[in-house]
């Protein structure tokens, strides 16, 4: 058997970093077992279309590093692959299951399912009532025959056995069981015609021949449904894997309202790729336990559904910074650069030139937990300060500092060695000739140089700024900052 998975998302705008969860999990499992990765837009649901949200969607998966091997940007045998182009399909089979006795036309107004459903509110559950309600069930033949001929609307429900156990496998929970009669009669095909996602939902992955369907824990009160959708059709249940629910830190869903919910978001934030898919990969499975950090590859390679964890993953925002800064460390100084120099050249920033560049990065990334900090930590490397943090240089400020610094300053002017090493030794043997501890001139130094009192070791920075930007620096300092 060929392993064949979906993602099947509704274009309601963005990619969500749970749908990214989702579709990541459909890719390393196809991958880890040499199957195909299908892409199906779901877009049954008119009313939340949003005008370019496949696009999007494609795009944030591209980016992501997620392939598929058919899709509607890509075609395929079993296409179309958006839903929206497959209407007349769901009418077929839906008629279907009206012949086989398994679905039913229901005539009732929307103020008598109001009314009905009114009726029920004190249970706090709805479900249809098929057997007070107006439908094929409760019609003869020839009433029914005579209100679709008159034009009333209808809709196609779902006759589900009220007694029967429906049972299914998920790969993750095990065996679940629900009790027919917990399940409402859904509708399948709405009275414009339209199907309803489980409808579709169900037709595409037989027609697709999907195997495996693994998807967001929310459709797991669908699946029963699904289930009974199948048998009703004869057709073989794909094996089904309902993934954790992410939750914010406090343990409520993931929300907008606690924080960024779209990938693109992460991506505008400075999170690199393959940071960000090892974080998401990790939310609700870790292949070993003992380790954080995985290559895609390792991803494809460990990846067992089995090992899939019930409980909801918290999204952890330190933890993604914590799991980007480790990449930032691995990367190469060209790959930081390529990185970074198209963003700060869109924000106009002067970066001197690409060398510089990375000699700047490779001083400061293990003081930076993400590329888009640098140019704030290290502007002072790229331009002269204008603003100096007086009252740390206070603090460290000495009534020698004042007849010391301009003996420094031209001691500094004699210095032919302008590499860190030999710079230190000069200022420790200057330091110690004037008797003066040499914090009280690195301190009050690195402020007249970076405008900072932080910042990375003080005279690998001064010999990257270079010797005349050093001096220009303090003399300016010197002629114009005034310490009262
Ligand atoms: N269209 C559904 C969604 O938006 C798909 C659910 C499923 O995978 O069955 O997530």
């Amino acid at each position: 058997m060929i392993v064949r998975v979906r993602f099947a998302p509704s274009p309601t705008g963005y990619l969500h970093v749970g749908g990214l969860r989702t579709a990541l999990y459909n890719y390393l499992f196809a991958r880890h077992h040499g199957g195909k990765m299908i892409l199906r837009i779901e877009d049954t649901d008119r009313t939340r279309l949003v005008e370019g949200a496949q696009e999007n969607l494609i795009k944030s998966l591209e980016w992501a590093g997620i392939n598929f091997d058919e899709g509607p940007h890509i075609g395929g045998d079993f296409g179309p692959y958006i839903q929206s182009e497959r209407f007349d399909l769901y009418k077929k089979y839906g008629m279907e299951l009206i012949e086989s006795g398994h679905a039913y036309y229901a005539f009732d107004t929307p103020e008598e399912i109001d009314a009905m459903r009114e009726k029920q509110k004190s249970t706090g559950d709805f479900k249809y009532q098929r057997d007070l309600m107006k439908n094929s069930l409760n019609l003869t033949t020839e009433e029914t025959k005579k209100q679709i001929e008159e034009g009333h609307p209808y809709v196609i429900r779902m006759k589900v056995p009220h007694e029967q156990e429906i049972v299914f496998q998920d790969i993750i929970r095990g065996e679940v069981k629900v009790i027919g009669k917990e399940v409402d009669d859904q509708v399948l095909l709405k009275s414009d015609g339209f199907p309803t996602y489980h409808l579709a939902n169900v037709v595409d992955d037989h027609l697709m021949q999907i195997t495996h369907v693994i998807r967001g824990e929310e459709w797991l009160p669908s699946t029963p449904k699904h289930t009974l959708l199948y048998r009703a059709f004869g057709w073989d249940v794909p094996e089904f894997a309902h993934l954790p629910l992410l939750l914010n830190k406090d343990k409520s869903k993931l929300s907008k309202r606690q924080g960024d919910v779209a990938v693109e978001d992460y991506v505008a934030k400075g999170f690199f790729k393959d940071a960000f898919i090892n974080f998401i990969a990790l939310l609700g499975w870790n292949p070993t336990g003992d380790r954080e950090i995985y290559s895609f590859d390792e991803l494809i390679e460990f990846f067992n559904l089995e090992k899939v964890n019930k409980a909801g993953a918290v999204f952890d925002l330190e933890k993604l910074t914590w799991v980007n800064a480790q990449y930032l460390r691995t990367k190469s100084m060209d790959e930081l650069a390529d990185y970074i120099i198209p963003y700060l050249e869109s924000q106009n920033q002067n970066y001197i030139n690409r060398d510089f560049l990375k000699q700047v990065i490779d001083l400061f990334k293990e003081r930076i937990e993400n590329m888009l900090d640098l140019y704030e930590t290290t502007n002072y490397m790229f331009a002269k300060p204008t603003e100096f943090d007086l009252e740390a240089l206070k603090k460290n400020w000495k009534e020698e500092t004042t007849e010391i610094m301009p003996k420094y300053l031209e001691f500094l002017k004699t210095q032919s060695d302008w590499t860190h090493s030999p710079l230190y030794e000069a200022t420790k043997i200057f330091c110690e000739e004037q008797n003066f501890k040499i914090k009280f001139i690195v301190n009050p130094l690195r402020i007249m140089i970076t405008g900072s009192s932080k910042g990375a070791g003080m005279f690998e920075t001064m010999e990257l700024l270079g010797k005349k930007e050093c001096i220009d620096r303090i003399e300016y300092f010197w002629a114009n900052i005034s310490l009262k």
